[in-house]
């Protein structure tokens, strides 16, 4: 749809000579997907919403030649019921706060003189002109920043980690092999500004003294590499990756390699095998990648997303961003929003904004007006919380402590007519296809958890399941090898202990 709204707006502009007055520039994701496609007109800022292709020539017509707003395309307030012409005064935009996502939907990610345009590669100027190494791995450290990938682990201290051993060869990884199901964060980064994630990359390489970047990404995700790929050459071209980057004497480029998609390669030891051309799978730590990584030699990986924060901290500063977020969980933190919410998309939010307000402010609520049951949050290994914790404030720390994880992003609402054995089914079903097998708690523990599953589904449970269910967990999750095996019982130990009633129900009614 969007290509075909892009090519009709070129078309009838050309047709009345106004090519060359009007730009179309296909950006990337604005977030709010529910209301796609989306067309913006500059420099007015007028947002409309679920444009069709045969809405292109009324917008030229009235709003380009006329200066008439198109009203009927315009975003109208479910409550209120007026019509809003700018996002920023649509609730599902007020609460946002953008770092990350800073670019997306704003610049043409095609073009890198936008992304210059936009401060782009000054963070990069900056280290090589007047930071040291050193000094430009304090600010990261200060800042707060902590992995988005999931594991939230201090991305300044394993910055410097890295850079303190002693190698002749290093490399930067960026993990791009988004596996949760319904998460899309680090795709739209790729897709809407690439440059973000190339330009922080070699940031990282002059702090930890790498030459040379691997994007692993998943081969399903065709227009980030396609983006990635012209993003890289035109760095190249404007001699910001390869040798003497700016005339520093730092070189630094970027290749790409490619994941199948399979989960389990998020984890950065299978990732790092996965690129070496073995099996994507995970091996003990220590020793940690930041010693032994892509070909033995000291590794630094870090998600797009965090790397997508990297320029903003090291050109606004360390206090800037830790002023937002919660005392654990600085900055802002991306989320894909799916299930049964009014407003699925991708929104940014500072730490500390409760699952309520992102649920109902920016979610827009329940969709079709049923009730909030239930969000998982932390992707097919995360629980399953209750309305009990809506007004949690979302950080690493109370998304733990309320039995579930921040993961990568993903959120998804469930209301009043999903069953939640069937969702803890349905989550363990994805972790058990995409376990590797290498280790028997996780490849036999999770058979045994989903054949008990289907048992109780079927109406054939028992009460003494139940309890088998909670120690068969618990015994997974303390004995599994990587964060996939120690991680997937949360769905069935998050529901057992929000939502006992509907396995109960299911062991007396037999169904
Ligand atoms: Fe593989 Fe699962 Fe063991 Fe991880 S926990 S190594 S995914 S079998």
């Amino acid at each position: 749809q969007s290509e075909l709204i892009k090519t009709n707006f070129q078309n009838q502009l050309a047709e009345r000579g106004l090519e060359n007055e009007i730009q179309v520039i296909h950006t990337g994701c604005f977030g709010f997907c529910e209301q796609g496609p989306i067309v913006k007109i500059q420099p007015d800022n007028t947002f409309y919403v679920s444009v069709s292709p045969d809405d292109t020539l009324e917008i030229i017509d009235e709003h380009v030649v006329k200066g008439r707003i198109v009203e009927r395309l315009l975003y109208t307030d479910p409550n209120t019921k007026s019509q809003i012409s700018e996002s920023k005064n649509m609730d599902f935009y007020k609460k946002q706060v953008r770092i990350a996502l800073r670019n997306c939907g704003f610049i043409n990610p095609e073009n890198i003189e936008e992304y210059i345009g936009n401060d782009g590669y000054s963070a990069l100027g900056k280290c090589l002109d007047e930071l040291s190494p050193e000094e430009a791995i304090k600010i990261i450290m200060d800042s707060g920043l902590r992995g988005r990938g999931g594991g939230g682990f201090p991305t300044g201290l394993k910055w410097d980690i890295t850079r303190k051993v002693e190698n002749e060869q290093k490399y930067v990884v960026c993990n791009a092999d988004e596996g949760d199901p319904g998460a899309f964060m680090d795709r739209s980064i790729l897709e809407g500004d690439p440059h973000t994630v190339i330009e922080a990359m070699a940031i990282c390489g002059f702090c930890i003294g790498a030459d040379k970047g691997l994007v692993y990404i998943r081969a399903e995700y065709p227009l980030a590499i396609q983006r990635l790929k012209t993003a890289l050459k035109q760095a190249r071209e404007f001699g910001l990756l390869g040798e003497n980057i700016l005339g520093s004497g730092f070189s630094f480029d970027i290749e790409i390699r490619y994941g199948a998609g399979a989960f389990v390669c998020g984890e950065e030891t299978a990732l790092i095998h996965s690129m070496e051309g073995k099996r994507g799978e995970p091996t003990f730590k220590p020793p940690f990648p930041s010693q032994e990584g892509y070909l033995g030699k000291p590794t630094n990986v870090n998600n797009v997303e965090t790397f997508a924060n990297i320029p903003p901290i090291i050109n606004k500063g360390a206090a800037w961003f830790s002023t937002i977020g919660t005392e654990k969980s600085k900055g802002t933190k991306v989320f894909a929003l799916a299930g049964k919410i009014n407003n699925v998309g991708l929104i940014e939010v500072p730490m500390g904004t409760t699952l309520r307000e992102v649920i109902y402010d920016i979610g827009g609520g329940i969709k079709n007006g049923r009730q909030f049951k239930s969000v998982q949050t932390g992707g097919p290994s995360g629980g399953c919380l209750t309305k009990d914790f809506l007004d949690t404030p979302i950080d690493y720390d109370n998304l733990l402590a309320a039995g579930s994880m921040m993961g990568s992003g993903g959120m998804i609402v469930m209301d009043e007519d999903d069953c939640m054995v069937s969702i803890a089914k349905f989550y363990l079903e994805f972790t058990l296809e995409e376990s590797c097998g290498k280790c028997t708690p996780c490849r036999i523990g999770n058979k045994r958890l989903h054949e008990i599953l289907e048992k109780i589904t079927n109406g054939n449970g028992t009460p003494e399941d139940l309890t088998k269910l909670r120690m068969l967990s618990h015994v997974i999750k303390d004995t599994s090898l990587c964060g996939l095996g120690q991680t997937s019982p949360n769905p069935v130990l998050s529901t057992l202990d929000n939502f006992m009633d509907e396995y109960e129900a299911h062991v007396k009614e037999g169904k």
